[in-house]
């Protein structure tokens, strides 16, 4: 048996938050009692647009404070359309716990699933295997929390880009390509993504890493433009390893990426900082779908078997590392065969049938 029992924050949130959580907690515990092991106490912790439309707060003291205590937060999705604060703003609690948590890294490993099918043509498609870090903390978020201006005639976002989180971000992103398994390639890489030929504040980042990748010759480096990485990532996305950059940037691109290898209910991610983590899956709360068992809960599950695989780092806890590839082994298995097909591509499967596929292969 496991030594450690790690306390989780579960956040399911709303909409299909909640589905795809009910899901996973069965995913999670099938795992953890097939390998006898880590101990997951799992404390539900409130908030999001439902609670903020009950109890007048997305996100209570207490509910932050469980989250900061926790070993590790597994996040659902929060906010719903026909709710919003009263200067008209969306519910996101999840920025309020990546900015009071500096939860600077948010990681999006993209991968395609062995017989999921993908709308990249190409076979070579089977070969991605990248990970997509957006910083998470600044850039053109760094003032979304500020009260909005009120004028009728102009309005600003600055793009706030820092030496201290660029480097950090950067160096997380670095020591990644230099230590992640990779299926297919041994190319280690990390791509700065980029505007510097426009941006001031884009120049900066990138300068900032020339500086860190001087730290790490072990690993290359190259950049793109945005734009060019744009097509670039629909054209040849097996290119590339890991790639960093800007808050916005991430945000875009990574919706991207989520839909060449099949479509939001694929995509894990994970924000991590250097003392928590926050896993989650890349899609919001989905409200044209809630309610109706259609949601695909792989998202939500490979981000489980990502929170495993970094506490089983962090504490040194096979066990944890075990029952993570457990997870992403029996996803895959899954899809193969049980031949899944989410009704995410138009196929006959949703929630109920994917869970109970996935439950077959642990
Ligand atoms: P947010 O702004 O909170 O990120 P969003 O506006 O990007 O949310 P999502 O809630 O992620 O929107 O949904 C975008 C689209 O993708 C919707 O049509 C939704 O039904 C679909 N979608 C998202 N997640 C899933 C999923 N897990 N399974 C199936 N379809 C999904």
């Amino acid at each position: 048996m496991s030594s450690n029992t790690f306390k989780i924050a579960v956040m399911p949130g709303d909409g299909i938050g909640i589905e795809v959580m009910d899901a996973c907690i069965e995913v999670l515990n099938a795992a953890t009692k097939k390998v006898g092991g880590p101990g997951l106490d799992l404390q539900h912790v409130n908030g999001g647009a439902a609670y903020y439309r009950d109890h007048g707060t997305d996100l209570p003291d207490e509910s932050f404070e469980a989250a900061r205590n926790a070993d590790a937060i597994l996040f659902g999705a929060m906010g719903l359309p026909d709710v919003r604060k009263v200067d008209g703003t969306e519910i996101n609690p999840q920025l309020d716990l990546r900015f009071g948590l500096e939860l600077y890294a948010g990681v999006r490993p993209v991968r395609v699933l062995p017989g999921a099918p993908t709308p990249l043509g190409d076979p070579r498609a089977q070969e991605i295997d990248l990970v997509l870090i957006r910083e998470n903390t600044e850039g053109l978020f760094a003032d979304i929390r500020k009260p909005r201006t009120e004028s009728t005639e102009q309005a600003e976002d600055r793009c706030l880009i820092t030496r201290k989180g660029t480097e950090r971000v950067v160096e997380y992103a670095f020591k990644l390509a230099a230590s992640r398994p990779r299926t297919r390639t041994d190319a280690r890489r990390v791509t700065c993504v980029d505007k510097a030929n426009v941006l001031h504040s884009m120049a900066f980042f990138r300068s900032v890493f020339d500086d860190v990748k001087a730290r790490h010759p072990d690993v290359d480096a190259d950049y793109g433009y945005v734009d060019a990485m744009a097509l670039n990532l629909v054209k040849r996305p097996w290119d590339y390893d890991v790639m960093v950059m800007e808050n916005l940037l991430g945000d875009i691109l990574s919706d991207l990426t989520a839909g060449i290898v099949g479509g939001l209910g694929m995509a894990p991610s994970g924000d991590i900082g250097d003392a928590h983590g926050l896993f989650q899956p890349s899609h919001g709360s989905a409200p044209d779908i809630a309610g109706k068992g259609l949601a695909n809960p792989v998202a939500m599950f490979l981000s489980a078997s990502m929170m495993l695989t970094w506490l089983g780092t962090g504490h040194g806890e096979d066990q944890c590392l075990e029952a993570g590839a457990l997870i992403e082994k029996a996803v895959a298995d899954a899809f193969v065969n049980a031949a899944l097909k989410p009704s995410e591509f138009g196929g006959p499967h949703g929630t109920a049938d994917i869970t109970k596929a996935v439950l077959n292969e642990i």
